[in-house]
């Protein structure tokens, strides 16, 4: 059943009735039909209904306490579990009834509950009659405040704390997202983006990936086939989008730790580290199906791309950069020369 406030405001009432109707009955046992004579003769008798009643307020009631009527119908406190010796009531200190609440609990011999207005009508006094031989004798009075304030507040809470969770979950979002754009347009901003692919230019191969070669490292060179013809047949638009195309589907093959380098105009360079020759094979075999399986679309063009690549398995940083990077080179030159569309490692 779905918590509302209206039914959860008729549970919690009937929890309370239930307890004063103990307690009531407990009062009219307790001295034997004589409630008012005997309570009054009897200071002891006193303390404990008020220590009783103690024991049953719960921390959501903020006041209870028995009232009696004389015939003029003047008011009268009789217990009072106010712990606090100066707000508490006196036995037979006259009580100010602002509603006819315990009127009508008289006259009806009924339990009655006012909702007041003031806390958004989740305040309410209950007068609950205590019956002596089916006469009323006195009435169980409590100011229910804020039971159901402290239901919803709780409920409330964990809604706040969930939107307040999620807002500061997009903070740090947003923090991520705006410090990697930063990251990225400072280093765009140090020159080392290619403006047109997104992946790293040759001048960030020369001042930063020479600065921290691996120990062993390996070189692989890419160069698309006849891209020549490409400009020439479909414009240079679509040679610009080919290019986009390649480092696109090269850096989806690719690990976190390799890096792809735009070296020239058609030409790119991965530097990988680890890698087995056998590895560095299977490797660019991969990349050289990824782009020869699929034409490149663009609008309504079908352009079909191949790409050569030579590879130098074998680097060292001991070696001198610019001799590894030739021997790659020299094995792109073969692969050019044994009909395109392969790999070719170095000797
Ligand atoms: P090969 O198979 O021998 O590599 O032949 P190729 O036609 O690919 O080689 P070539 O070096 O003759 O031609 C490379 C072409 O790449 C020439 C140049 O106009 C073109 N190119 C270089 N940079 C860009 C670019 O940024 N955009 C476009 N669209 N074309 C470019
Ligand atoms: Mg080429
Ligand atoms: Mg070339």
């Amino acid at each position: 059943m779905k918590i509302t406030a209206n039914n959860l405001n008729a549970k919690i009432i009937n929890f309370h009735i239930e307890t004063f109707q103990k307690l009531s009955n407990t009062f009219i046992k307790d001295t034997n039909n004589e409630f008012i004579e005997k309570l009054s003769n009897d200071v002891n008798l006193q303390a404990n209904f008020e220590d009783m009643m103690r024991l049953i307020r719960i921390s959501t009631v903020q006041n209870l306490f028995v009232i009696t009527r004389d015939d003029e119908k003047n008011y009268y406190f009789l217990l009072d579990s106010e712990t606090n010796t100066s707000l508490k009531a006196d036995m037979f200190e006259p009580f100010n009834p602002l509603s006819d609440l315990w009127d009508k609990s008289y006259q009806s011999k009924q339990v009655q509950i006012f909702h007041h207005n003031k806390k958004d009508d989740l305040w309410i006094t209950i007068a609950y009659p205590i019956i002596e031989e089916n006469r009323v004798v006195g009435l169980i009075g409590a100011d229910i405040s804020d039971a159901l304030d402290a239901e919803i507040q709780t409920r409330l809470q964990s809604f706040t704390h969930f939107f307040l969770l999620m807002f500061v979950l997009s903070i740090f979002w947003f923090i991520f997202l705006y410090t990697t754009t930063l990251y990225f347009r400072a280093k765009a901003k140090q020159g080392y983006i290619d403006p047109l692919t997104h992946i790293y230019n040759r001048k960030y191969l020369y001042e930063i990936v020479l600065k921290k070669l691996s120990r062993n490292y390996q070189l692989f060179m890419l160069d698309i086939d006849f891209f020549k013809q490409v400009n020439d047949t479909y414009g240079h638009d679509i040679g610009d989008k080919v290019l986009q195309e390649v480092a696109a589907r090269v850096t989806k093959l690719m690990r976190d730790e390799d890096t792809l380098i735009r070296f020239g105009g058609e030409e790119f360079l991965i530097y990988t580290s680890r890698l087995s020759q056998q590895q560095c094979f299977e490797f660019a075999e991969r990349i050289r199906e990824s782009i020869a399986k699929e034409p490149v679309v663009y609008q309504d063009i079908v352009c079909p791309v191949t790409i050569s690549i030579g590879i130098n398995p074998k680097a060292t940083k001991r070696d001198n950069f610019d001799e590894m990077l030739k021997k790659a080179d020299t094995a792109l030159y073969k692969a050019k020369n044994s009909g395109r569309n392969c790999v070719i490692l170095s000797s």
